[in-house]
């Protein structure tokens, strides 16, 4: 699957800007995390943003990681990597960040590239405790979780959905989608060195530097997670993306 870098911004909106040779994704699964993650895909300024919505396993992501141009920094005392382009943009947030006095750094040692055993630990912290809360509560029944338990990560995805449809959610405090808390298997942005999870997030100057330099936030209710989008606040709307506001913040998501 080539991977090219998109620079222009073409007229149509999302559809039109998402990555040639793009996967769409037709089941509801995929049209959720296109929805909820999505923009991601109309990156721009250098970024190469994969051509699928949902990595299957750990060696599409391999190939899709070593296909791109990367750089690695300490940044905060964490050995952090990313696309280059994003680096690159991060690295001048910074510099300008500390003329103000103001540090921009990441939360931890996977706050930047993540690989898809990764992700499918984050989706396990969330899905198993809440299986056994749920179970606990009289809500679910023990076979019925033993059930999902058992199953593929790729495929519990739509359980969990289901579950969530029901008002059984899973986040942390499992009190919202667990979208919103961790990805899904092979949908984090983190998976395409795009993202990073930065400690000073609450700042909101922190966060109109990191704008300044193409640094968003993509994902609602994920606060301390910026996305490298690699174009102006004003270049958004060209994008498809559309300004979503939430507890005070401002989230670019496809205009779907
Ligand atoms: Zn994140």
């Amino acid at each position: 699957m080539p991977e090219t870098s998109n620079t222009q911004i073409k007229s149509g909106g999302y559809i039109a800007n998402l990555p040639s040779g793009f996967i769409q994704p037709t089941d509801a699964v995929g049209q959720r995390i296109l929805k909820d993650y999505g923009a991601l895909f109309v990156a721009r300024g250098g970024a190469v943003p994969p051509n699928t919505a949902i990595f299957k396993n750990e060696a599409e992501v391999s190939a899709y990681q070593a296909s791109l141009s990367k750089s690695n920094e300490n940044l905060g005392g964490f050995s952090i990597e990313l696309q280059a382009a994003a680096m690159k943009k991060l690295k001048d947030a910074i510099a300008e960040a500390k003329q103000a006095d103001l540090s921009i750094t990441p939360r931890g040692a996977d706050s930047g590239k993540r690989d898809y055993s990764g992700t499918v630990e984050l989706w396990a912290s969330r899905v198993n405790p809440g299986l056994v809360n749920y179970v606990s509560k009289g809500k679910l029944p023990q076979a019925e979780a033993n059930r999902i338990k058992a199953l593929s990560p790729f495929e519990q995805v739509p359980e969990i959905f289901k579950l969530e449809s029901q008002g059984m959610f899973f986040s942390k405090d499992l009190s919202k989608s667990i979208v919103y808390s961790v990805a899904p298997p092979g949908t984090s942005q983190h998976l395409s060195m795009l993202a990073l999870d930065v400690s000073e997030h609450e700042n909101a100057k922190v966060r109109d530097v990191l704008a300044k330099h193409g640094w968003f936030q993509t994902v609602v209710s994920d606060l301390p997670h910026f996305t490298f989008l690699g174009v102006a606040e004003s270049q958004q709307p060209g994008l498809g993306l559309k300004k979503v506001n939430d507890g005070g913040r401002s989230f670019w998501l496809p205009s779907l």
